[in-house]
């Protein structure tokens, strides 16, 4: 007799296997990244074609496998579905799948806090579908990021030079080379290529968002403006990007025009 296991699991991507049947890869609240085949549901009718949909959150029942598990039944517990009605909730939901996918893999997550990560997937889809404007969504976005490399032990101390361990009360930069931030004495004396200025504002934005549960409300919220949010986000990203070594690919082009 086949084994078999239930989770709760949101996709991020899926693609086919033959034609008749996808792969899905997901993030489940039990066993973090993974891959099920979706048997069929490449067939027009078929009902496991829809719930494996980008996005999704399902709860799943699934059959063991040698090398990769099958789904056997699915329910969808919730489709976000407006995020499929708009270009921006819909690029920056594809960055967090992307973004989960390329860093979520067992090498970064040693700790097995799945449910943690699934929940916070969860309610960044929930927000953005949930958004009415794009500051609101790139908000969550850059929440999201913070917070993911919180808890994949990656999270960034934004107000200590990672050199002096000193507090940072000005304007403050960030290595790329060494991953941190460094005080202006620090730069001085060593040689540091590769290292971008912020803002001490923008500093204290970021370590405010550190600091805060991930759905709750900061003072910054309805203060923060869409060219703070770019900056920040793109700078999240690009840190992520550094580390995983993987580059995500969604938004290449804003990249490109927006930062040198
Ligand atoms: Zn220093």
């Amino acid at each position: 007799m086949k084994k078999s296991f239930v989770t709760e699991a949101i996709n991020l991507k899926n693609y086919p296997l033959n034609d008749n049947d996808s792969i899905v890869v997901m993030f489940s609240k039990t066993k973090g990244l993974m891959r099920a085949v979706a048997k069929g549901a490449k067939r027009p009718k078929s009902k496991l074609g829809a719930r494996i949909q980008m996005f999704i959150a399902n709860q799943l029942m699934l059959f063991e496998g040698k090398n990769l598990d099958t789904i056997a039944q699915a329910q969808s517990l919730n489709t976000f579905s407006k995020i499929r009605y708009d270009l921006d909730k819909m690029s920056y939901s594809m960055y967090i799948a992307e973004l989960v996918n390329n860093f979520c893999s067992k090498q970064y997550n040693q700790d097995e806090n799945y449910e943690q990560i699934y929940d916070l997937i969860f309610n960044a889809y929930q927000k953005i579908t949930n958004s009415n404007t794009k500051n609101e969504i790139m908000l969550t976005v850059l929440k999201f990021q913070i917070k993911l490399m919180n808890f994949l032990g990656w999270g960034l101390d934004f107000n200590y030079c990672s050199i002096c361990q000193k507090e940072i009360e000005v304007d403050s930069y960030f290595s790329y080379s060494e991953n941190s931030f460094l005080c202006p004495e620090c730069v001085d004396n060593a040689s540091f290529s590769n290292c971008v200025k912020i803002n001490y504002k923008i500093g204290l934005f970021l370590l405010e968002l550190s600091k805060s549960e991930f759905s709750e409300k900061t003072k910054y919220d309805d203060l923060v403006n869409d060219v703070v949010l770019e900056k920040c986000f793109l700078f999240m990203k690009k840190y992520i990007d550094n580390i995983s070594n993987k580059k995500t690919k969604i938004f290449e082009v804003l990249e490109k025009t927006a930062i040198k």
